[in-house]
């Protein structure tokens, strides 16, 4: 089956930018594009892409989906106060949860443009239910390209760790569901629509036990590495006092730096850290909504970017970032940028790589998906830039970059349709967003059954 794009604007991210073009798909990958008109295929399918701007579908690196269901609490908190008072909500949630919250997380981000998008879970309560299974069974309805990473914390209270005995598990059990996760899920094919990734949690959530053993399952099974890294100057000084080493130097201690490791955050990283990245090939997903919300700090994106560090965009779950659009990370990380080093730090173009081809790094997916090329996964957004107010903007990279996300005409992914004229096809949206609701929900009522009276306690942090 083909099907071919037309009279649209190109930002292909790889390869220089079209004015009024095509991009013909075949199955699931994008077979030509270029200027002009489009060729004439006998049978093709025919979107017309008048007014609109084709991009990458963007990449999502770093999102907990679970906290779709607490979102609002805590609400002027540190990040520590922050999860030291969401912790105990959190150990209420089973499957059910979680499902519901996924289902509501993965339709907003493709209502956002995102077609890949990871998940951080690493809360599992026993007895309530497979809660990796429920992402990942959100993820196949609503169609998007899915890097669930199966996260784990042994670091309770007792051994000098930040989250509470009571939501932490033992190392042997955690690698044991970790190997079960990879063998169950992961897919490695070009085309692949989830892969799995090996996340215990943070610093001071996990033991270096954990971390070293984690790294070693995870090189065995071929898979790639994510934690928390460097968010706050609060861990800065948990990882000095503990362990006697800043973060990334601790990370390198237990062989966590190299390119197929990615951090979340590495805000507050010194000019030799980001050495360290650059030069092992180690990526990191930049989260400003959530850095901004929790006050945490603005990462060096610009300065990463110019020593050949790699960066891409996530939006970090919603209980710390609300109701955050991943297209909107484009502008917040450009404006976060320009604020702190000067208008020259970072372009449109640069923040568009970011949240594609970026991202793309992250996931160790460069060559499948991340630009508009011949070749790659016909992941596509098309964004409509002809509206009444965007159209005053000339440059339609500028127009989606600087101002808020245009709407969105169509988001493919592998060539199927999963959004048509802002609203999601493959689900129906409000049901989605219903089940949103009832997560959160269901999970204050199950926190209030085990006497956490989520909303009064921890309201304001
Ligand atoms: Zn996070």
């Amino acid at each position: 089956m083909s099907l071919l794009i037309e009279n649209v604007a190109i930002a292909p991210v790889a390869g220089p930018e079209v004015g009024s073009g095509y991009i013909r798909i075949d199955g699931d990958r994008i077979t030509e594009l270029g200027a002009g008109p489009a060729p004439d295929v006998p049978g093709a399918g025919r979107i017309d892409g008048t007014g609109c701007l084709a991009t990458p579908g963007l990449v999502n690196t770093h999102h907990h989906l679970y906290q779709w269901a607490s979102q609002g609490l805590a609400q002027d908190a540190t990040l520590f106060e922050w999860l030291v008072a969401l912790y105990q909500v959190w150990a209420a949630m089973d499957a059910e949860v979680v499902k519901g919250a996924a289902s509501a997380g993965l339709g907003w981000l493709a209502l956002s443009g995102c077609t890949t998008s990871s998940d951080h879970h690493y809360i599992f309560p026993k007895g309530r239910g497979d809660l990796f299974a429920a992402g990942i069974e959100a993820a196949r309805e609503i169609g998007i390209r899915f890097h669930p990473a199966r996260g784990s914390m042994d670091r309770g209270e007792s051994q000098g760790g930040l989250p509470p005995d009571s939501v932490v598990e033992e190392l042997d059990d955690i690698l044991a569901a970790t190997a079960e996760a990879v063998d169950a899920y992961h897919d490695p094919s070009f085309s692949s629509m989830l892969r799995v990734v090996v996340a215990p949690c943070s610093p001071f959530s996990a033991s270096a036990e954990l971390m070293t053993e984690s790294a070693a399952l995870a090189r065995a099974k071929g898979v790639r590495l994510h934690t928390h890294l460097a968010e706050t100057l609060d861990e800065d000084e948990h990882c000095l006092a503990q362990f006697g080493l800043r973060p990334v130097d601790y990370m390198e201690k237990l062989g966590w730096l190299g390119p197929d490791v990615w951090f979340a955050h590495t805000v507050h990283l010194s000019d030799a850290d980001i050495g360290k990245l650059a030069a092992t090939g180690t990526g990191s997903a930049h989260c400003p909504s959530s850095n901004g919300r929790l006050g945490a700090g603005i990462a060096r994106v610009s300065e990463m970017l110019r020593h050949g560090a790699n960066v891409g965009l996530g939006v970090d779950g919603s209980a710390s970032s609300e109701l955050t659009p991943l297209a909107g990370e484009m502008r917040q990380t450009l404006l976060f940028q320009r604020a702190r080093y000067g208008p020259d730090a970072l372009t449109a173009r640069q923040a568009l790589e970011l949240a594609t081809l970026g991202g793309a790094r992250n996931l160790g997916r460069e060559n499948e998906i991340g630009t508009l090329e011949p070749g790659k996964l016909a992941d596509v957004a098309l964004w409509r830039v002809d509206g009444p107010f965007t159209a005053a903007v000339a440059d339609p990279v500028c127009a989606l970059v600087f101002g808020p996300p245009p709407p969105l005409a169509r988001v493919l992914v592998g060539g199927r349709i999963v959004v048509e004229d802002g609203e999601l096809k493959t689900v129906s949206q409000d049901a989605a967003g219903r089940a949103g609701v009832e997560a959160g929900r269901r999970l204050l009522r199950l926190a209030e059954e085990r006497g956490v009276h989520a909303v009064k306690e921890v309201h304001h942090g």
